[in-house]
């Protein structure tokens, strides 16, 4: 999904829990939003480029072509099972990283189903242990 429509649906979550949470909603949008910024890490070591709006574009362009293969087995690094499972775990100690979960479940949720309806097919890592396993077989 767009990051316009990641930051208003963040947007709408925090209007909803402020009254509730006060200024630790801002973790509902760190979960929600800059979570995408593992896109932003993945880029500058493959494309060896700091320019945020070059990335923006080379993105956008990856999905109107749907140039699958650029981002085939590619790990964005918090949008993975493990990352998750993190999260979860950590939801039970601090209200901070439950906040970050209200964030992170509406964004991860509708990025796989986007990316499901638009490639056709699996095709990102979603799973670092999928990721290295992949990587090991390709070397041996
Ligand atoms: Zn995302």
């Amino acid at each position: 999904m767009s990051p316009l429509h990641h930051f208003i649906i963040c947007s709408i979550l925090v209007i909803i829990f402020f009254p509730i949470f006060g200024f630790k909603t801002v973790m509902i949008f760190v979960g929600g939003f800059l979570i995408d910024i593992d896109h932003y890490f993945w880029y500058v070591v493959k494309k060896k480029n700091l320019s945020l709006i070059t990335c923006h574009y080379y993105y956008q362009e990856v999905m109107e072509t749907l140039e699958y293969k650029e981002v085939e087995n590619v790990l964005f690094i918090f949008h993975t099972i493990e990352f998750l499972l993190f999260i979860v775990l950590l939801s039970f100690f601090t209200s901070y990283a439950l906040l970050f979960l209200f964030g992170y479940l509406p964004h991860v949720i509708p990025d796989v189903i986007f990316e499901m309806k638009m490639w056709k097919k699996k095709v990102v890592s979603y799973s670092i242990i999928q990721f290295l396993a992949q990587r090991w077989s390709h070397v041996h």
